[in-house]
């Protein structure tokens, strides 16, 4: 995960001036909203996110198949931020992590409003204070908010391990880059792992 400076676009902000009631659940489908909403995302992305999912940090698109504009606080709980700019992030789509898994009313583990403040909100905070990442391709709690930030999203799952193992195995044969070279020749995708593990590569 990694900290979000959010910059409301003109467009959302006359589209949600359109909604007559703002603060209801439903008002995310006013078609003032959903006419926009693909914009949104591809905005969202590109702008503040670096094209990545903003909780696992995998590279993706604003294709609807692979990315959803998340409330970060839910409707179901919060009806009154369905239209708050800051508190619309995009997710990735993948099963059994990031939104899919906050959101599952069965599988999430966030089911009051003050479970909300047991979790890292990147808009008003920075991520890199909560957690630390292993050469193995885990993410670790420094603190209970990075832990329980980590449940509810699921950001040990084997597949974001494996990959985030992989890439520090390439990482390895390039030990005499800058960081700001990774990034231009590997893209920022798992940044934030890639932030960390590179200087514990260069101690090994
Ligand atoms: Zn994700």
């Amino acid at each position: 995960m990694f900290q979000v400076i959010k910059n409301e676009p003109t467009s959302f902000i006359k589209a949600r001036k359109k909604v007559k009631l703002p603060k209801i659940k439903s008002a995310w489908e006013d078609k003032n909203i959903s006419s926009i909403r693909q914009d949104l995302r591809k905005y969202i992305l590109e702008n503040e996110q670096d094209s990545l999912c903003v909780y696992c940090e995998k590279k993706i698109t604003f294709d609807k198949r692979y990315s959803n504009i998340d409330h970060f606080k839910t409707r179901n709980i919060f009806p009154e931020k369905s239209l708050v700019y800051n508190n619309l992030l995009v997710s990735c789509n993948t099963y059994n992590r990031c939104s899919s898994v906050k959101d599952n009313k069965k599988q999430s583990i966030v089911k009051s409003k003050d479970d909300y403040l047991k979790i890292v909100d990147v808009v008003v905070e920075n991520p890199d204070n909560c957690f630390d990442y292993l050469i193995t391709g885990e993410i670790v709690a420094v603190n209970s908010k990075g832990q329980f930030t980590i449940d509810t999203f699921n950001l040990n799952d084997s597949s974001l391990i494996e990959r985030r193992l992989f890439i520090f195995q390439s990482l390895k044969y390039f030990g005499n880059l800058s960081l700001a070279e990774i990034y231009t020749s590997f893209g920022y995708e798992y940044k934030s792992f890639i932030k960390s593990i590179y200087p514990k590569l260069k101690e090994l």
